[in-house]
């Protein structure tokens, strides 16, 4: 009898949670047993609308636990790990979970490093319309930079290349290591210069201070201005390439402040003070509008240096227009705005990515491996024309990882790729078939990284005579490729016969 009531008792709550729609907590991207290279996780998951707290007991500093909302039952909360096993705790108000998520530290030889530039004066002042500005620009560059992975992780595992994100330089707190350099020139000096002068006056000086072996840099300068009465910004620039991405700081106010600052920062509809602040925020003309351009452009320009990362089509790419959205990747709805006076909650196929192109890419990247490797940097790959057989050949020694078509338009347009497990060391295409596929009569765009990470690109287009050459390369290292390929005897030759498996 006893049993019977138990029963009962179980049965109604089973039947309450049903009819109410309490749904027991559910996360969507990590389950217990994960393991994660980087400092941040980013939690998905759904839950009872309304607030969602996360506890981290292994984490004693204030990111070891944060808060976000549920909205529409979906929420996305961030949460700083400790090197090792981390017992999450989560709870809804209503429902609790747990989840346990390793952090095995990257421990590769190769880093992004987080720099803030002043000018001579070593001002590191940045402009800002909040009247108790911290001007804490350590602590916006750490939790921008570890966004920015988390985000790379989750985007690449979600394109089935699992959680592989570029290192951070951190020290043994956990801090990105923010370095604060003074360029020997002033303020004023530096002000007049357009943004390619200051790329190319920069990027130099930064290679001479040994920051570029193996090395990426986000370099913010303190020194950008905005003049409202003639409306012009002075060193609002953001551009990447080779080592360095270099970026304007007139949106580093609207910057979160830590990683459990991102929901605050992210939701501040004010608008901006235009006696102030330059609105470059794509007309969302707020606070979080701004915050969102600017860590967007900071990604988008990261992608730039990382080897071969190109412009997209795709809306929603990092990689287009679709960094605007920065906010949307770590909150399940987007606060309103100039455009949009309501909150937007948006679908899963409107938030921020790196597409499955570029993602593709990044994967086969020598920042993106975790574990210490020594890659060869010899036998690089190419890609020729062979008159005998009228093919491109792609030839790769070290076998070929990845390979790219594409229609050679800024975005690349009927782009495909093709991600090899066994890695083939030529493959073979005939000329007309392959640029009827791309749509490319004019000589259609390859792109190969090989099983070292070394890469090489051409438009086939540019073969027009038997002694043409791929681009950089020796005619001693074209004869020993040949005669590499020739040695192979077609044995371990793909002959691009089939399009199926391809990848758009
Ligand atoms: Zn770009």
């Amino acid at each position: 009898m006893r049993h019977n009531l138990q029963l009962v008792s179980i049965c109604l709550i089973l039947a309450l949670s049903l009819i109410t729609g309490n749904p027991q907590i559910q996360f969507v991207n990590l389950r217990t047993g994960d393991q994660i290279r980087y400092p941040v996780a980013l939690l998905r998951g759904l839950a009872n609308d309304g607030r969602i707290y996360v506890v981290n007991p292994q984490d004693p500093s204030a990111d070891g636990r944060n808060t976000g909302r549920v909205v529409n039952k979906r929420f996305r909360l961030l949460v700083e790990l400790v090197p090792g096993v981390n017992h999450l705790r989560v709870s809804d108000g209503t429902s609790q979970a747990s989840l346990d998520l390793v952090y095995k530290p990257i421990a590769s030889m190769y880093k992004v490093n987080v720099i803030y530039l002043t000018a001579s004066d070593g001002d590191t002042f940045y402009i800002t319309q909040n009247l108790n500005d911290k001007q804490n620009y350590r602590e916006k560059l750490d939790t921008a930079a570890k966004l920015m992975q988390t985000l790379t992780a989750e985007s690449l595992n979600d394109s089935g290349f699992g959680r592989k994100t570029f290192p951070l330089d951190l020290d043994s707190s956990g801090h990105v290591r923010v370095r604060t350099l003074k360029y020997p020139a002033t303020a004023d000096q530096l002000r007049t210069k357009t943004g390619n002068e200051l790329y190319d006056l920069i990027y130099p000086w930064l290679g001479k201070q040994g920051l570029f072996n193996h090395q990426k840099n986000i370099v913010v300068m303190a020194f950008s201005r905005y003049d409202p009465d003639t409306k012009r910004a002075f060193a609002h620039i953001a551009w990447g390439g080779g080592d360095m991405g270099l970026f304007s700081s007139l949106s580093m106010c609207g910057w979160p402040d830590s990683i459990r600052d991102v929901e605050r920062a992210f939701s501040d509809s004010t608008p901006l003070d235009p006696k102030v602040l330059y609105d470059d925020s794509m007309g969302r003309s707020n606070m979080w509008g701004l915050a969102s351009t600017g860590l967007g452009a900071v990604i988008h320009e990261l992608g730039h240096t990382f080897v071969g990362a190109e412009h997209s089509g795709d809306p929603e790419s990092i990689m287009s227009r679709g960094f605007d959205h920065f906010n949307r990747f770590f909150l399940p709805a987007e606060a309103p705005s100039h455009l949009d006076p309501s909150e937007f909650v948006f679908a899963d196929g409107q938030v921020i990515h790196w597409d499955p192109y570029n993602a593709s890419l990044l994967s086969c990247d020598r920042f993106f491996q975790p574990d210490p490797r020594r890659f060869q940097d010899d036998l690089p790959p190419r890609i020729y024309f062979d008159w005998d057989t009228n093919e491109i050949v792609a030839a790769a020694p070290n076998g070929i990882k990845l390979l790219h078509l594409w229609k050679q338009t800024d975005p690349p347009s009927h782009t495909v790729f093709k991600l090899f497990k066994e890695l083939p060391k030529v493959i073979r295409f005939g000329r007309s078939e392959l640029r009827d596929m791309l749509n490319a009569p004019e000589g259609a765009a390859i792109h190969i990284t090989d099983g070292e990470g070394q890469v090489f690109s051409v438009n086939e287009g540019a073969y027009k005579t038997r002694a043409d050459l791929p681009p950089i390369t020796s005619v001693e290292y074209a004869a020993k490729l040949r005669k590499f390929v020739d040695g192979l005897h077609g044995a371990k030759t793909v002959t691009w016969s089939h399009q199926s498996d391809l990848r758009r």
